[in-house]
C-alpha cells in the first residue's frame, strides 16, 4: 500500500476531471482573465448556497479577513483603519492569518482561552474579560477544523456589548450552526479556497459574505483599489480579486462540495469507532446543533507521545499533522501586539496533544482502518 497522505488532490482531480476542464476550457475560449463571467456565477452560486444577501469573491482568506475588517473599520468608525488601542478578540488557537488580519487592519488582538473538548473559543472567559475594562470593538470566530462555534453565545455577547463579529470559515465551508450555514451569523463570514480546504481551487481563492449591503459594498471597493472607479479611488485599497480561472475550478469542485463534507463525516465515524477507547488518546466530539465538516479530524495524544506517535505512523505508512504547534500568543509578531485576555492553558495544551488524521473525502476504508489499526498498536 503507497503512503497514506492528508489528502490527495489528484485522486479529487480525476474523479472531477470532466467537469473541471470543461470549465478551464471555457476560460480558455472567452480569454476574460479579470473578473470573468465566472466569478460573478461563481459569487451566485455560494451565495444561494449560504443563503445570504452578498458573497465577494477575493484572492484569498486572509485578504477575506483582512477585508471585511477593513470594511467594518470604515463602516463603524468612519476611518480607513481601526485605532492601534482598539481590540479584536479572538482563539490564539487558529491559522496565523486570523490574528494577523486584525494587525493589518490596525487593531490590536486579545487572544483568549480555547474550550478542551471543541477546541473553539471559550465564551465563558470572553465574557470574563468584556467584564473587565477593556477596548474590545469586534470578535473574529474561528469555526475550528470544520466545528462552529458557539454562535448562540457568541452573538449574545457581541449584542450586549455592541461588537461585530467576523467568522473565520476558512476551514467550514458547509457546516452548520443549527440550520444556518456558517459564515451568514456574523457581521460577515471569511472564507478560504486555498487547495486543501473543503472546497479549494487550484490556487489561492477566498470570498466574503455578508447579508449587510454597506459592507458588502465597502468590501467590493476595497478589493479593486478602494473604489468603484479603480481611476478614482476612495479608500485605501488593494488588488485582490477572485482570478476567474480559480473561480471556473472552484464552480466545477463546489458540485461535490456536500458530498465531499458527507464522506469527510462518515470517515470521522470509522475513525471514532475504530480510535475510541484508546488510553491516552481522545477523539474528537461533535457538539449537539453543529454540522461538523471534518476539515480536520484531530486527535488528543496525551503525555509527550504525541511527536512519537506521528513518526512512527508515518514510517508504517500514514502521513499526519499537528495544526497549530505554536499558538498565536507565542509569535514573535504578536509580541507587543496583542494581549492575554485569558490564561491561554489550553490552548497551549492542545498545541502540545493535538494530531490532525488523513481525511481525504475519497479515502478507501482500507486505509481508515489501517490508520485506526496502527494508531491502537502504537499506543498499546
Ligand atoms: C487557511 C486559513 C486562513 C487563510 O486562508 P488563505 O486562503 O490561506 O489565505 C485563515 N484562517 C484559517 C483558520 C485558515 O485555516
Amino acid at each position: 500500500m503507497k503512503q497514506i497522505p492528508m489528502l490527495d488532490l489528484r485522486l479529487e482531480y480525476e474523479y472531477m476531471k470532466a467537469e473541471v476542464d470543461a470549465r478551464i476550457g471555457k476560460c480558455l475560449e472567452h480569454q476574460k482573465w479579470i473578473l470573468g463571467p465566472e466569478v460573478e456565477e461563481f459569487e451566485r452560486a455560494v451565495a444561494g448556497y449560504l443563503k445570504v444577501d452578498n458573497c465577494i469573491g477575493v484572492s484569498s482568506g486572509t485578504d477575506a479577513l483582512l477585508i471585511a475588517l477593513r470594511a467594518l473599520a470604515i463602516k463603524t468608525k468612519g476611518q480607513e483603519y481601526f485605532d492601534a488601542a482598539d481590540e479584536v478578540i479572538t482563539t490564539p488557537f487558529t491559522f496565523t492569518a486570523t490574528g494577523d488580519a486584525i494587525l493589518r487592519a490596525g487593531a490590536k488582538a486579545v487572544f483568549v482561552d480555547i474550550e478542551p473538548g471543541t477546541f473553539n473559543i471559550d465564551t465563558s472567559q470572553m465574557r470574563s474579560y468584556l467584564a473587565g475594562e477593556n477596548k474590545v470593538v469586534g470578535i473574529i470566530a474561528v469555526h475550528l477544523y470544520g466545528q462552529s462555534c458557539n454562535m448562540d453565545k457568541i452573538m449574545k455577547i457581541a449584542r450586549e456589548h455592541n461588537l461585530f463579529v467576523v467568522e473565520d470559515v476558512a476551514q467550514a465551508f458547509g457546516g452548520r450552526w443549527g440550520e444556518k450555514k456558517l459564515g451568514t451569523i456574523g457581521d460577515a463570514g471569511a472564507f478560504s479556497f486555498f487547495p486543501s480546504k473543503n472546497l479549494g481551487g487550484f490556487g489561492d481563492g477566498g470570498m466574503i459574505a455578508t447579508n449587510d449591503g454597506q459592507t458588502a459594498e465597502l468590501a467590493r471597493m476595497l478589493l479593486k483599489h478602494g473604489g468603484r472607479d479603480k481611476y478614482n479611488v476612495e479608500h485605501i485599497g488593494y488588488n485582490s480579486r477572485l482570478d476567474t480561472l480559480q473561480a471556473a475550478v472552484l464552480l466545477a469542485k463546489f458540485k461535490y462540495v456536500d458530498k465531499f463534507n458527507e464522506n469527510r463525516r462518515k470517515i470521522a465515524r470509522v475513525y471514532t469507532e475504530g480510535l475510541c477507547g484508546i488510553s491516552g488518546l481522545a477523539c474528537p466530539v461533535e457538539y449537539p446543533n453543529t454540522y461538523h465538516v471534518y476539515h480536520q479530524y484531530t486527535v488528543r495524544i496525551a503525555a509527550g507521545r504525541r511527536d512519537e506517535i506521528k513518526g512512527k505512523l508515518a514510517k508504517r505508512g500514514a502521513d499526519s499533522v499537528v495544526y497549530y504547534p505554536l499558538p498565536l500568543h507565542k509569535m514573535k509578531v504578536f509580541a507587543g501586539r496583542a494581549a492575554a485576555g485569558s490564561n491561554l492553558e489550553q490552548a497551549e495544551r492542545a498545541s502540545q496533544e493535538v494530531l490532525s488524521l488523513p481525511i481525504e473525502p475519497l479515502l478507501g476504508e482500507q486505509e481508515q482502518l489501517f490508520v485506526c489499526r496502527n494508531i491502537r498498536e502504537l499506543l498499546s
